[in-house]
């Protein structure tokens, strides 16, 4: 891709969604920051790279917002080649007592609004001759985990999104693909993450002993904007130190 490609990452205020726009725009690309509050990441040491920003409002649960913000965007850059789906929530509770609404909130933030936020950049995709769009899953999607049933179910949805649009719309020149994180410390869960029993089972089950970061899925989600290969789509691709294949 040039210089001049747009790249729309939702939920780009902080974690992944900052880490990942950073990176695009780091490489050169126009980034589309759209935010609940429209505001920019919140990450005021890494200023350098601000001014490829364009932050636009965008909640991803409400559909509106949604083409509003693609529409703002395309409309103050000259268009729309790529789009990062990474918003998302986390809700857990044991699965017997889980309430309908809260498994309809993670359904409606991780997967509903993933395939919300293809469908209403397609247009602008098709406009720009194609596209890619990575859509952030996880690799709960594939496992079992206790009091996880909403989020689990969320991001198996965002693999069986990504494959059927990958398939759909290849031939316009779009290319879907999942990038599956595995355990990332990010700023909110960082306390959770590096001490305390949760810390002691990962340092066992990642075979490598650590977990991820922000930066090692920004810069898989980078490589695929700027490396540009067009066989590969509709793939699930999982970045988690190999535990999610772990005996
Ligand atoms: P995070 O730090 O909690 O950030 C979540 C982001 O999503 C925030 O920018 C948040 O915006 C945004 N968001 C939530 N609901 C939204 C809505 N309705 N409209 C617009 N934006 C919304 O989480 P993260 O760890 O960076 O996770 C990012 C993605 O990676 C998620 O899809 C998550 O499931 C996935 N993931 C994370 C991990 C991990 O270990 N961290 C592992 C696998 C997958 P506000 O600032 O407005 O709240």
């Amino acid at each position: 891709m040039t210089t001049k490609k747009v790249i729309a990452v939702t939920g780009a205020s902080r974690g992944i969604g900052a880490a990942i726009a950073f990176e695009l725009a780091r490489r050169g690309f126009t980034v589309g920051c759209l935010t609940r509050k429209g505001k920019g990441p919140e990450a005021p040491e890494a200023v350098e790279f601000t001014r490829r920003f364009v932050n636009v409002a965008c909640d991803v649960t409400d559909e509106a917002s949604i083409k509003a913000a693609f529409a703002e965007l395309a409309d103050k850059t000259g268009g729309l080649n790529g789009l990062v789906n990474n918003a998302g929530i986390h809700l857990d509770g044991a699965s017997h007592e889980l309430t309908t609404a809260i498994y309809d909130k993670v359904m409606a933030t991780n997967a509903t609004a993933t395939f919300a936020g293809c469908r209403e950049a397609y247009r602008h995709l098709v406009k720009s001759g194609g596209g890619t769009i990575v859509n952030i899953g996880s690799f709960f999607d594939k496992i079992g985990v206790k009091r996880n049933v909403a989020y689990c179910a969320s991001k198996a949805a965002v693999g069986a999104i990504t494959r059927c649009l990958a398939v759909e719309w290849a031939n316009r020149g779009i290319r879907v693909l999942d990038v599956a994180p595995g355990y990332i410390v990010t700023d909110l869960n960082r306390k959770a993450m590096t001490t305390g029993p949760l810390a002691e089972y990962l340092k066992k089950r990642i075979p490598g002993g650590s977990t991820g970061t922000t930066s090692d899925v920004a810069k898989l989600v980078a490589a695929i904007f700027s490396e540009a290969i067009p066989f590969l789509s509709g793939e699930t691709i999982y970045l988690d130190g190999a535990q999610g294949i772990n005996h």
